[in-house]
């Protein structure tokens, strides 16, 4: 056995916590749990996730911002039920020097309250709305629970997206726009969801309602994301008021949208396999690695070809990286093959001599040889295929494990059963009861809600919609 070997994917608590640090993401070995060190491969990637996420947000009229980490107790008090959902959660600052403070300070569990003091201040006129900014910024939650690299951390490396309107209409279409955002960002990442608008008992603290983004991620759903509509409920404790048309003054109506490095956290465990890593094209540092094959006498030849090659895949606009270090192909390959790069360019004086390269994809571990005169084409359409590999057979898995459950009582008659779909009253009693005989927990009904017919497993009454229940992370 190397010494470098990976636990095997079936053990896939043990293997991802190895693979984290062999694919050069982060160190575990600071000495607080659940914060933990990037490091430069890890944050590349993380970089990248960020820009694409930037990239949405700008084109889509939102603005960047950063506010201040620390918030004052009194603003975080504002808004009641708030306050309650997160008062265990916070890390807070009680002196300064050797001060004890007036009013201690909190780490930013999340930003409304640091966010909608100021809103109050700059919105003022219906000609201000709507307001539409994000940030992404470190959020921090104490966790009592086993902390686990990017999937349950106390310091959140968060994109948070914050908008203001003048009725709940205009609010219920930033929505939309944002479950558009949220189609694209999932492509290019390779991560199939579902939208759950989670049960009044599960909903963000202060929202109207709140929808769960889920992912599924080795026989359970990990939750990457949210979108909330909150009406009204901040914009009164804060006074956020606008003057309309008439001269009349109005609350706003605002909406979040948040994710976080679990976005990392799903793409590893959903694509890994017993090699390593496996990443998505739109967000690998290095798209193609280039692997010199030097012979003995022929070396500069070689690694000049090599050069060449790489050149002309940069100025197409790809991300490449030559290995030349000296080391045999074998330990490159491998090397390589952990941390995930999409696409390995092999290239031998054989090659060179008929004109071709060897392209390896990491998704599927095969090799085709190409044309050097062809290479850039081959390159995009390989990638784009990647891509598409990459999400669809990650869809076809999460589909294939929702099972249609009558019978909550004993769930080993189903073949595939980590996410029920049943039907249901409507009634919190019944989900309530459903989450303790299965031993899962209700997700939600799917957005847009799918009618049912037929009777709640539970209570017998006509059930009106389906709800769904797995395992969470
Ligand atoms: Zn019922």
């Amino acid at each position: 056995m190397r010494l470098d070997e990976l636990p095997p994917r079936e053990n896939f608590n043990d293997w991802y916590n190895e693979i984290v640090e062999k694919a050069g993401l982060t160190d575990k070995r600071y000495p607080i749990k659940g914060m933990n060190v990037w490091t430069p491969y890890g944050w590349k990637i993380m970089q990248a996730i960020d820009s694409l996420i930037r990239r949405e947000f700008d084109s889509t009229g939102h603005d960047e911002v950063n506010f201040p980490t620390l918030i004052p107790e009194t603003e975080f008090a504002k808004e009641a039920e708030h306050i309650k959902g997160f008062g265990k959660d916070v890390y807070w600052v009680t002196h300064a020097g050797e001060n004890e403070l007036d009013v201690p300070l909190l780490l930013r569990p999340t930003s409304e309250t640091a966010m909608y003091p100021m809103f109050s201040l700059w919105i003022r006129s219906h000609s201000d709305l709507p307001m539409k900014i994000y940030q992404i910024v470190s959020t921090f939650r104490y966790e009592t629970k086993q902390t686990r690299a990017f999937i349950r951390v106390r310091e959140i490396h968060f994109f948070e997206s914050h908008t203001a309107h003048r009725d709940f209409e205009d609010a219920e279409a930033q929505i939309k726009e944002d479950l558009d955002i949220l189609g694209r960002l999932m492509k290019n990442l390779c991560l199939p969801y579902m939208i759950h608008r989670r049960p009044d008992w599960d909903k963000f603290a202060g929202a109207y309602y709140s929808l769960g983004i889920d992912t599924f991620m080795e026989g359970k759903i990990l939750q990457i994301g949210s979108i909330h509509q909150y009406r009204n409920n901040f914009a009164i404790p804060y006074e956020i008021k606008y003057e309309d048309e008439r001269g009349e003054h109005h609350y706003v109506h605002q909406t979040t949208f948040g994710m976080s490095e679990r976005l990392l956290g799903a793409i590893i465990g959903i694509h890994g396999d017993k090699h390593g890593l496996i990443l998505p094209p739109a967000i690998a540092p290095y798209q193609v690695v280039i692997v010199p094959i030097p012979k003995k006498g022929h070396q500069e030849k070689v690694y000049e070809e090599c050069g060449k090659v790489g050149e002309k895949l940069k100025s197409a606009g790809f991300r490449v990286h030559i290995d030349d270090r000296d080391l045999r192909p074998g330990n490159k390959y491998y090397y390589w093959e952990i941390r995930g790069v999409p696409v390995r360019l092999e290239m031998g004086l054989r090659d060179i001599e008929k004109g071709e390269v060897v392209l390896f994809r990491r998704d599927e571990m095969k090799k085709k040889s190409v044309k050097i005169e062809n290479l850039n084409e081959e390159v995009v359409s390989l990638l784009a295929d990647i891509e598409r590999n990459l999400y669809e057979r990650a869809e076809r898995k999460m589909q294939g494990r929702i099972v249609e459950a009558d019978e909550l009582s004993d769930l080993d008659m189903y073949s595939a059963p980590d996410i029920l779909q049943v039907k249901w009253c409507g009634e919190e009693a019944c989900g309530i009861r459903m989450e303790e005989i299965t031993g899962m927990s209700v997700l939600g009904t799917s957005e847009p809600e799918e009618k049912a017919e037929g009777e709640c497993p539970i209570c017998g009454k006509n059930a009106v919609k389906y709800v769904y229940l797995a395992k969470t992370y």
